[in-house]
């Protein structure tokens, strides 16, 4: 029979062997790199305009190879997914941020951010006990539940399931829910009907263009009237210039996100508030 069109024929070559090789290796050095601390995690300011206030951080995870030095989470996190080791991860990860934000709590009072956004994998929405795990950490760090976001893709919660399940538990304890990545997946629209959710974050391929006359304003101009009608929290991301975040300011944008506010570091600028000049 003729093959069938559509599907894309993968033969074996000896570069997929060598990729599966390398991504073994990688998942066993990240267990002891775990072990051995060497993960930390980064926050990334996201900014009410235009007072410019800093009302949460995301936290975002690193990794300093002692061989390679820093890989990036795009390339080792899609690996934990596969050989699971993102449960351990992500836990230890949802850990440090909810005691980092603790701490600056305490030791900012009112000018630390109210809330830390931490990204949530497949495989830890998937588990039937991730709900319970964030009630414990929560507890443990002192935190109330409103001061924590979870952010999933579209592709974590597509699949339906215990993910969903998952998510109404959050929300019933008060966390957050933010759908990451807003507009790149195959069926954004469709999910916003099924899936419990806070806050909308609109991808970075949607701001990049902002400040021209083009198809990706148009969308980011209807991303925000949707996100407006339904209720919902919106947040841009990936602002680099004061243009950009002008533009998305006139569009009706109020939370922002990107290296123009700041760049993703272990402890964050909280007092944009100033006069500093738009950088
Ligand atoms: P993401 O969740 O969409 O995170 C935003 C990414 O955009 C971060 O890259 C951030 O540093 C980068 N970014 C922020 N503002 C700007 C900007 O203005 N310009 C540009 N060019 N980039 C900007 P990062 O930290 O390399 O993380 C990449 C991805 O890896 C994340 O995308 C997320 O999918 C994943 N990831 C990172 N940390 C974690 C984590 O703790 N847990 C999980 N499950 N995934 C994580
Ligand atoms: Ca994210
Ligand atoms: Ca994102
Ligand atoms: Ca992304």
């Amino acid at each position: 029979a003729a093959k069938r069109t559509g599907e894309p024929y993968r033969s074996w070559s000896p570069a997929m062997d060598e990729r599966a090789g390398q991504n073994a290796r990688l998942g066993a050095q990240m267990r002891a790199g775990l072990d051995d601390g060497q993960f930390r995690v980064v926050y990334q300011p996201i900014v009410a305009v235009p007072e410019r206030r800093v009302v949460a951080v995301e936290a975002l995870v690193r990794w300093d190879h002692p061989d390679r030095g820093p890989i990036s989470p795009a390339h080792f996190i899609p690996v934990a997914e596969q050989n699971g080791l993102i449960v351990e991860l992500g836990e230890w990860i949802l850990v440090t941020a909810c005691r980092q934000l603790a701490r600056w709590r305490a030791e900012l009072g009112d000018r630390a951010p109210d809330k830390v956004s931490v990204n949530a994998s497949a495989r830890q929405l998937a588990r039937p006990g991730f709900a319970a795990t964030v009630t414990r950490v929560l507890a443990d760090a002192g935190l109330p539940a409103r001061c924590l976001t979870i952010e999933v893709t579209e592709t974590a919660v597509f699949e339906g399931g215990q993910a969903i399940t998952t998510l109404h538990e959050l929300r019933a304890l008060g966390v957050r829910i933010a759908l990451d990545d807003f507009g790149t997946g195959h069926s954004s629209l469709r999910l916003l009907q099924t899936v419990p959710v806070d806050i909308l974050k609109v991808d970075k391929l949607f701001v990049d263009h902002i400040t021209e006359a083009g198809r990706p304003t148009v969308i980011a101009r209807s991303l925000i009237q949707i996100s407006d009608g339904l209720g919902l929290t919106a947040v841009a991301e990936g602002v680099e210039t004061a243009a950009q975040a002008e533009a998305l300011y006139r569009l009706g944008y109020r939370l922002l996100q990107g290296y123009h506010f700041g760049r993703p570091v272990a402890e964050p600028d909280f007092d944009l508030t100033g006069v500093r000049a738009a950088a």
